[in-house]
């Protein structure tokens, strides 16, 4: 099985995107534009991917579920703990200055790399899931009623479906969703009967993390306009992998996490159109979020403070906002060329690996992210996966938070390679070479 374990120490496979690799050391820091991003200058930005596991090369494949973190954002935050701690907003020093300044600092970076038309728009989460419960639990109760529809599609990750069967328990609503098509497409043609003026709620994927799904968001969100409902989009596959701009959108609610995007784990964010966040009462009650308070009568502050009570995670905002100054840097056009080129590649090859089928949209282009599903038959998901760990892949396998699309195709999950810039040709023939491996040990 040597011939599954061909990469060489930091990666140094070729870069995806050659165009300008041979002559220039340039960083995330000075490159900006397609042509002049040197991938492989990027990719040892990333000090986790130069390392072995399980005796191999280590070849990350699971970015959907978490990236990896470079080496800026790992500086920030040690930087803000050697430097700025404290809490925020409420000190009157010199450390919860900076502290504050740093945490409403990475505000305004991530309204501006949403298109958010102010920092105001922006609150702060621990993740998508958490923003779809916020949105669920103050907007959901103040503009519901009995009987109303919510709609909601067939590949929605879990964290988008639950929130709203809690809700539709609660409050009696009615549920639709937006059918999937044999090729892993929204089945738009369905859209005229499902979206009707009961619709109250529009929420979607823009990715989907299981299929690689890129959704119409405009094209969805004018639809849902059209018959006075608000949308919300689940924005977590797609916000650290192409430019997406609220106001071009037209959405009103967009959510996100901020571990799928090179930021650390438990820091995210829900954008609002002001209008809306503005009328939303409370989630969570306790500092930070009130004006005022009596043991008869409290007031409230206005949004986005009205929805962060208690002491945030400022240390993951100030990541969050390292990783933001990372990504612009670098173009997010760029980051989805180099996804596209990557799934393109990997899709082709795995056309070649016997006993295997690709789930999800048939070609690459537009309407396909970089990840792609596959099954074997003879190997149910979690083994193949677990096959391939042996040979330093570290791959994902199972139902991806999708079950009720998986029980509909009758699958038991998948295996999901998710690519993001720092992944290279290499690294995907040396996970077909494992494929082709698995598939001659599992037959
Ligand atoms: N939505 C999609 C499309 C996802 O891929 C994920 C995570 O995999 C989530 C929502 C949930 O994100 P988190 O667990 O960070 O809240």
């Amino acid at each position: 099985m040597n011939n599954a374990d061909g990469a060489k120490a930091g990666g140094a496979e070729s870069p995806t995107n050659t165009v300008d690799s041979a002559n220039s050391a340039n960083s995330a820091s000075s490159a900006n534009s397609l042509n002049t991003v040197d991938w492989a200058a990027v990719r040892a930005e990333f000090p986790i991917l130069d390392q072995e596991v399980q005796g191999r090369r280590l070849v990350y494949l699971d970015s959907a579920a978490s990236s990896q973190k470079p080496r800026a954002v790992i500086d920030a935050l040690v930087r803000y703990y050697e430097h700025d701690n404290a809490n925020v907003h409420r000190g009157l020093h010199e450390l919860s200055t900076r502290a504050t300044t740093a945490y409403e600092g990475a505000r305004e970076k991530v309204a501006r790399y949403l298109g958010a038309a102010s920092a105001e728009e922006v609150v702060f989460t621990r993740g998508t899931t958490e923003g779809v419960n916020l949105v669920a639990n103050t907007w959901g109760p103040a503009n519901l009623r009995a009987g109303d529809v919510v709609l909601l599609t067939e590949m929605e990750h879990h964290s988008n479906l639950v929130p709203w069967m809690l809700l539709a328990e609660r409050l009696g609503l009615r549920l639709r969703h937006v059918p999937v098509t044999d090729e892993g497409l929204l089945d738009l043609a369905k859209l005229p009967e499902l979206l009707t003026p009961e619709v109250k709620l529009f929420a979607f994927t823009h990715i989907s993390n299981s299929l690689g799904t890129v959704n119409p968001v405009a094209q969805l969100c004018a639809a849902a306009r059209a018959v006075g409902a608000v949308t919300l989009v689940d924005a977590a596959q797609s916000v650290g992998h192409l430019p997406v701009n609220v106001q071009e959108l037209g959405c009103d609610f967009l959510v996100f996490s901020g571990h799928k995007m090179c930021a650390p784990t438990g820091i995210g964010a829900l954008y609002g159109r002001r209008a809306l966040l503005e009328a939303m009462p409370p989630w969570h009650g306790g500092g930070e979020m009130i004006n005022s308070v009596t043991f008869e009568k409290v007031t409230f502050k206005a949004p986005p403070h009205r929805f962060e009570a208690g002491t945030p995670n400022i240390a993951g905002a100030v990541g969050l906002g390292a990783a933001v100054d990372y990504l612009e840097k670098l173009g997010r056009a760029a980051i989805f060329a180099h996804d596209q080129q990557l799934v393109g590649y990997a899709m082709e090859r795995l056309a070649g690996v016997p006993g295997l089928r690709i789930i999800g949209p048939p070609r690459g282009g537009a309407q396909r992210a970089g990840l792609v599903s596959f099954v074997m038959e003879a190997a149910h998901p979690h083994d193949l996966t677990t096959f391939a760990d042996r040979y330093g892949l570290a791959l994902r396998g199972g139902h991806h938070c999708n079950q009720p699309l998986m029980r509909k195709w009758r699958l038991p999950g998948t295996t999901r390679a998710s690519f993001y810039f720092y992944n290279t040709t290499g690294e995907v023939d040396r996970m077909v070479e494992v494929l082709h491996e698995a598939h001659r040990f599992f037959r």
